[in-house]
């Protein structure tokens, strides 16, 4: 049995077993997975209500073909928060690889084999180039990102430094910092240097934790976001789905960010490099990351749900209807793998009839035209000695 054929039969499972729903459901609202309709949890959230972890695990039981139903429901949450709004968020990876840490996803962990890029830290003046690419193109949060364990006093320094060399180029710039498990006093400097945001993410669930790192716990990522929120940093800590866990601990990580009170909520589908322990594993369809991001949008209806890591190659052909859930993305590359051409997320946005954030009431604003042109003559195939397209 392949691992997406254990899915399938995980949810078809679900679907008849009352006791999952019912029993998992923390608010005993009785329901249970075959009852779920989501058009009716849309109307009751809407009026100030709830999601139960019952139903949110009925969410991600639902049949391929409603998939679109879910999403019609989690876009009316959407569009009452966010209306046809997508930030964009631009990532620079201050330092590249050589992480001391075990997290089994990650290019740059100990002991990885995966070829990435890998350098020191970036000088201001080579980050805030950068960052500016992405702010010209439309980027409302930059995001500043070092590998490693944690930052010592003397990188909390250099990352403050960037923060204000972005403000002088934009004071209306959100920074988020994602630097790794902070110190007492940390959050603090890099609030008062101008950081907007912290993101740590949990990443799975706590039961699910220990299977994928050995070298730091769910309770340090935990408490590093509870730093970020203490010092006025808005905490952003979202997840990373794939990586084998159930759909019990997918609810039980969403619904833990929900106590954790994330601002926004990254959801990263796996991308398993070559030369990590995670290495070939492809469990999820696009439909999968479907449910996911809207039963996401279910349990956080008014936080930033962020489409992150993994869009392209997880939801492929269905990325422009993970923006009827999602209201923000990455524009452009992650931190050690390529994204698709940022022209080519403005184009998305558009066709989906969406508009990043600072566009909405600008006259100017004119979304790219990509690929646009005359067709492209056939010399292939019926009437040619080319082999046909098939
Ligand atoms: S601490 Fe961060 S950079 Fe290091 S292995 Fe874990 S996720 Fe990767």
């Amino acid at each position: 049995m392949t691992p997406q054929d254990t899915l399938t039969a995980e949810r078809a499972d679900r679907t008849n077993d009352p006791d999952l729903a019912g029993g998992a459901d923390a608010q005993g609202s009785g329901s249970t997975a075959a009852t779920v309709d989501p058009g009716v949890l849309a109307e009751r959230i809407l009026a100030g209500g709830e999601i139960s972890r019952g139903e949110a695990l009925a969410l991600l039981a639902t049949p391929d073909a409603d998939v679109l139903g879910l999403v019609r429901a989690g876009g009316r949450l959407r569009r009452h928060w966010f209306g046809n709004s997508v930030k964009l968020n631009y990532l620079v990876n201050l330092k590249s690889g050589m992480c001391p840490e075990d997290c089994g996803y990650c290019s740059q962990r100990l002991g990885s084999e995966a070829e990435v890029l890998t350098y020191s830290w970036l000088s201001k003046d080579k980050a805030v180039e950068v960052a500016r690419a992405g702010m010209e193109a439309g980027a409302k949060r930059v995001c500043l990102v070092s590998s490693g364990r944690g930052p010592s006093n003397r990188d909390i320094d250099r990352v403050a430094d960037i923060i204000g060399g972005l403000k002088e180029e934009d004071p209306e710039i959100e920074v988020c910092a994602c630097l790794g498990l902070l110190k007492d006093g940390q959050a603090e400097r890099l609030a008062a240097a101008g950081g907007d945001a912290y993101n740590h993410n949990l990443n799975t669930a706590e039961s699910n934790y220990a299977d994928i790192c050995s070298t730091h716990s769910y309770a340090d990522r935990a408490d590093t976001v509870d730093k970020a929120k203490d010092a006025g940093l808005s905490p952003c800590s979202g997840l990373i789905a794939g990586m084998g866990e159930t759909p019990e601990q997918l609810v039980e990580v969403v619904f833990a960010l929900r106590g954790l009170d994330s601002d926004s909520v990254p959801v990263n589908f796996l991308m398993p490099f070559e030369g990590t322990p995670l290495e070939g594993t492809h469990r999820l369809t696009p439909l999968d990351c479907l449910r996911i991001l809207a039963m996401v949008r279910f349990v956080h209806p008014d936080k930033e749900v962020r489409i992150a890591g993994g869009r392209e190659d997880n939801l492929r052909s269905l990325q422009p209807l993970g923006l009827e859930v999602a209201n923000s993305i990455f524009l452009g590359d992650y931190l050690t793998s390529e994204g698709q051409a940022g022209a080519a997320d403005l184009q998305m946005i558009a066709d989906a009839g969406f508009v990043p954030v600072g566009a909405e009431d600008d006259p100017a604003y004119v979304a790219p035209q990509v690929g646009r042109g005359a067709p492209v003559v056939r010399r292939r195939g019926a009437g040619t000695d080319v082999a046909p397209n098939a």
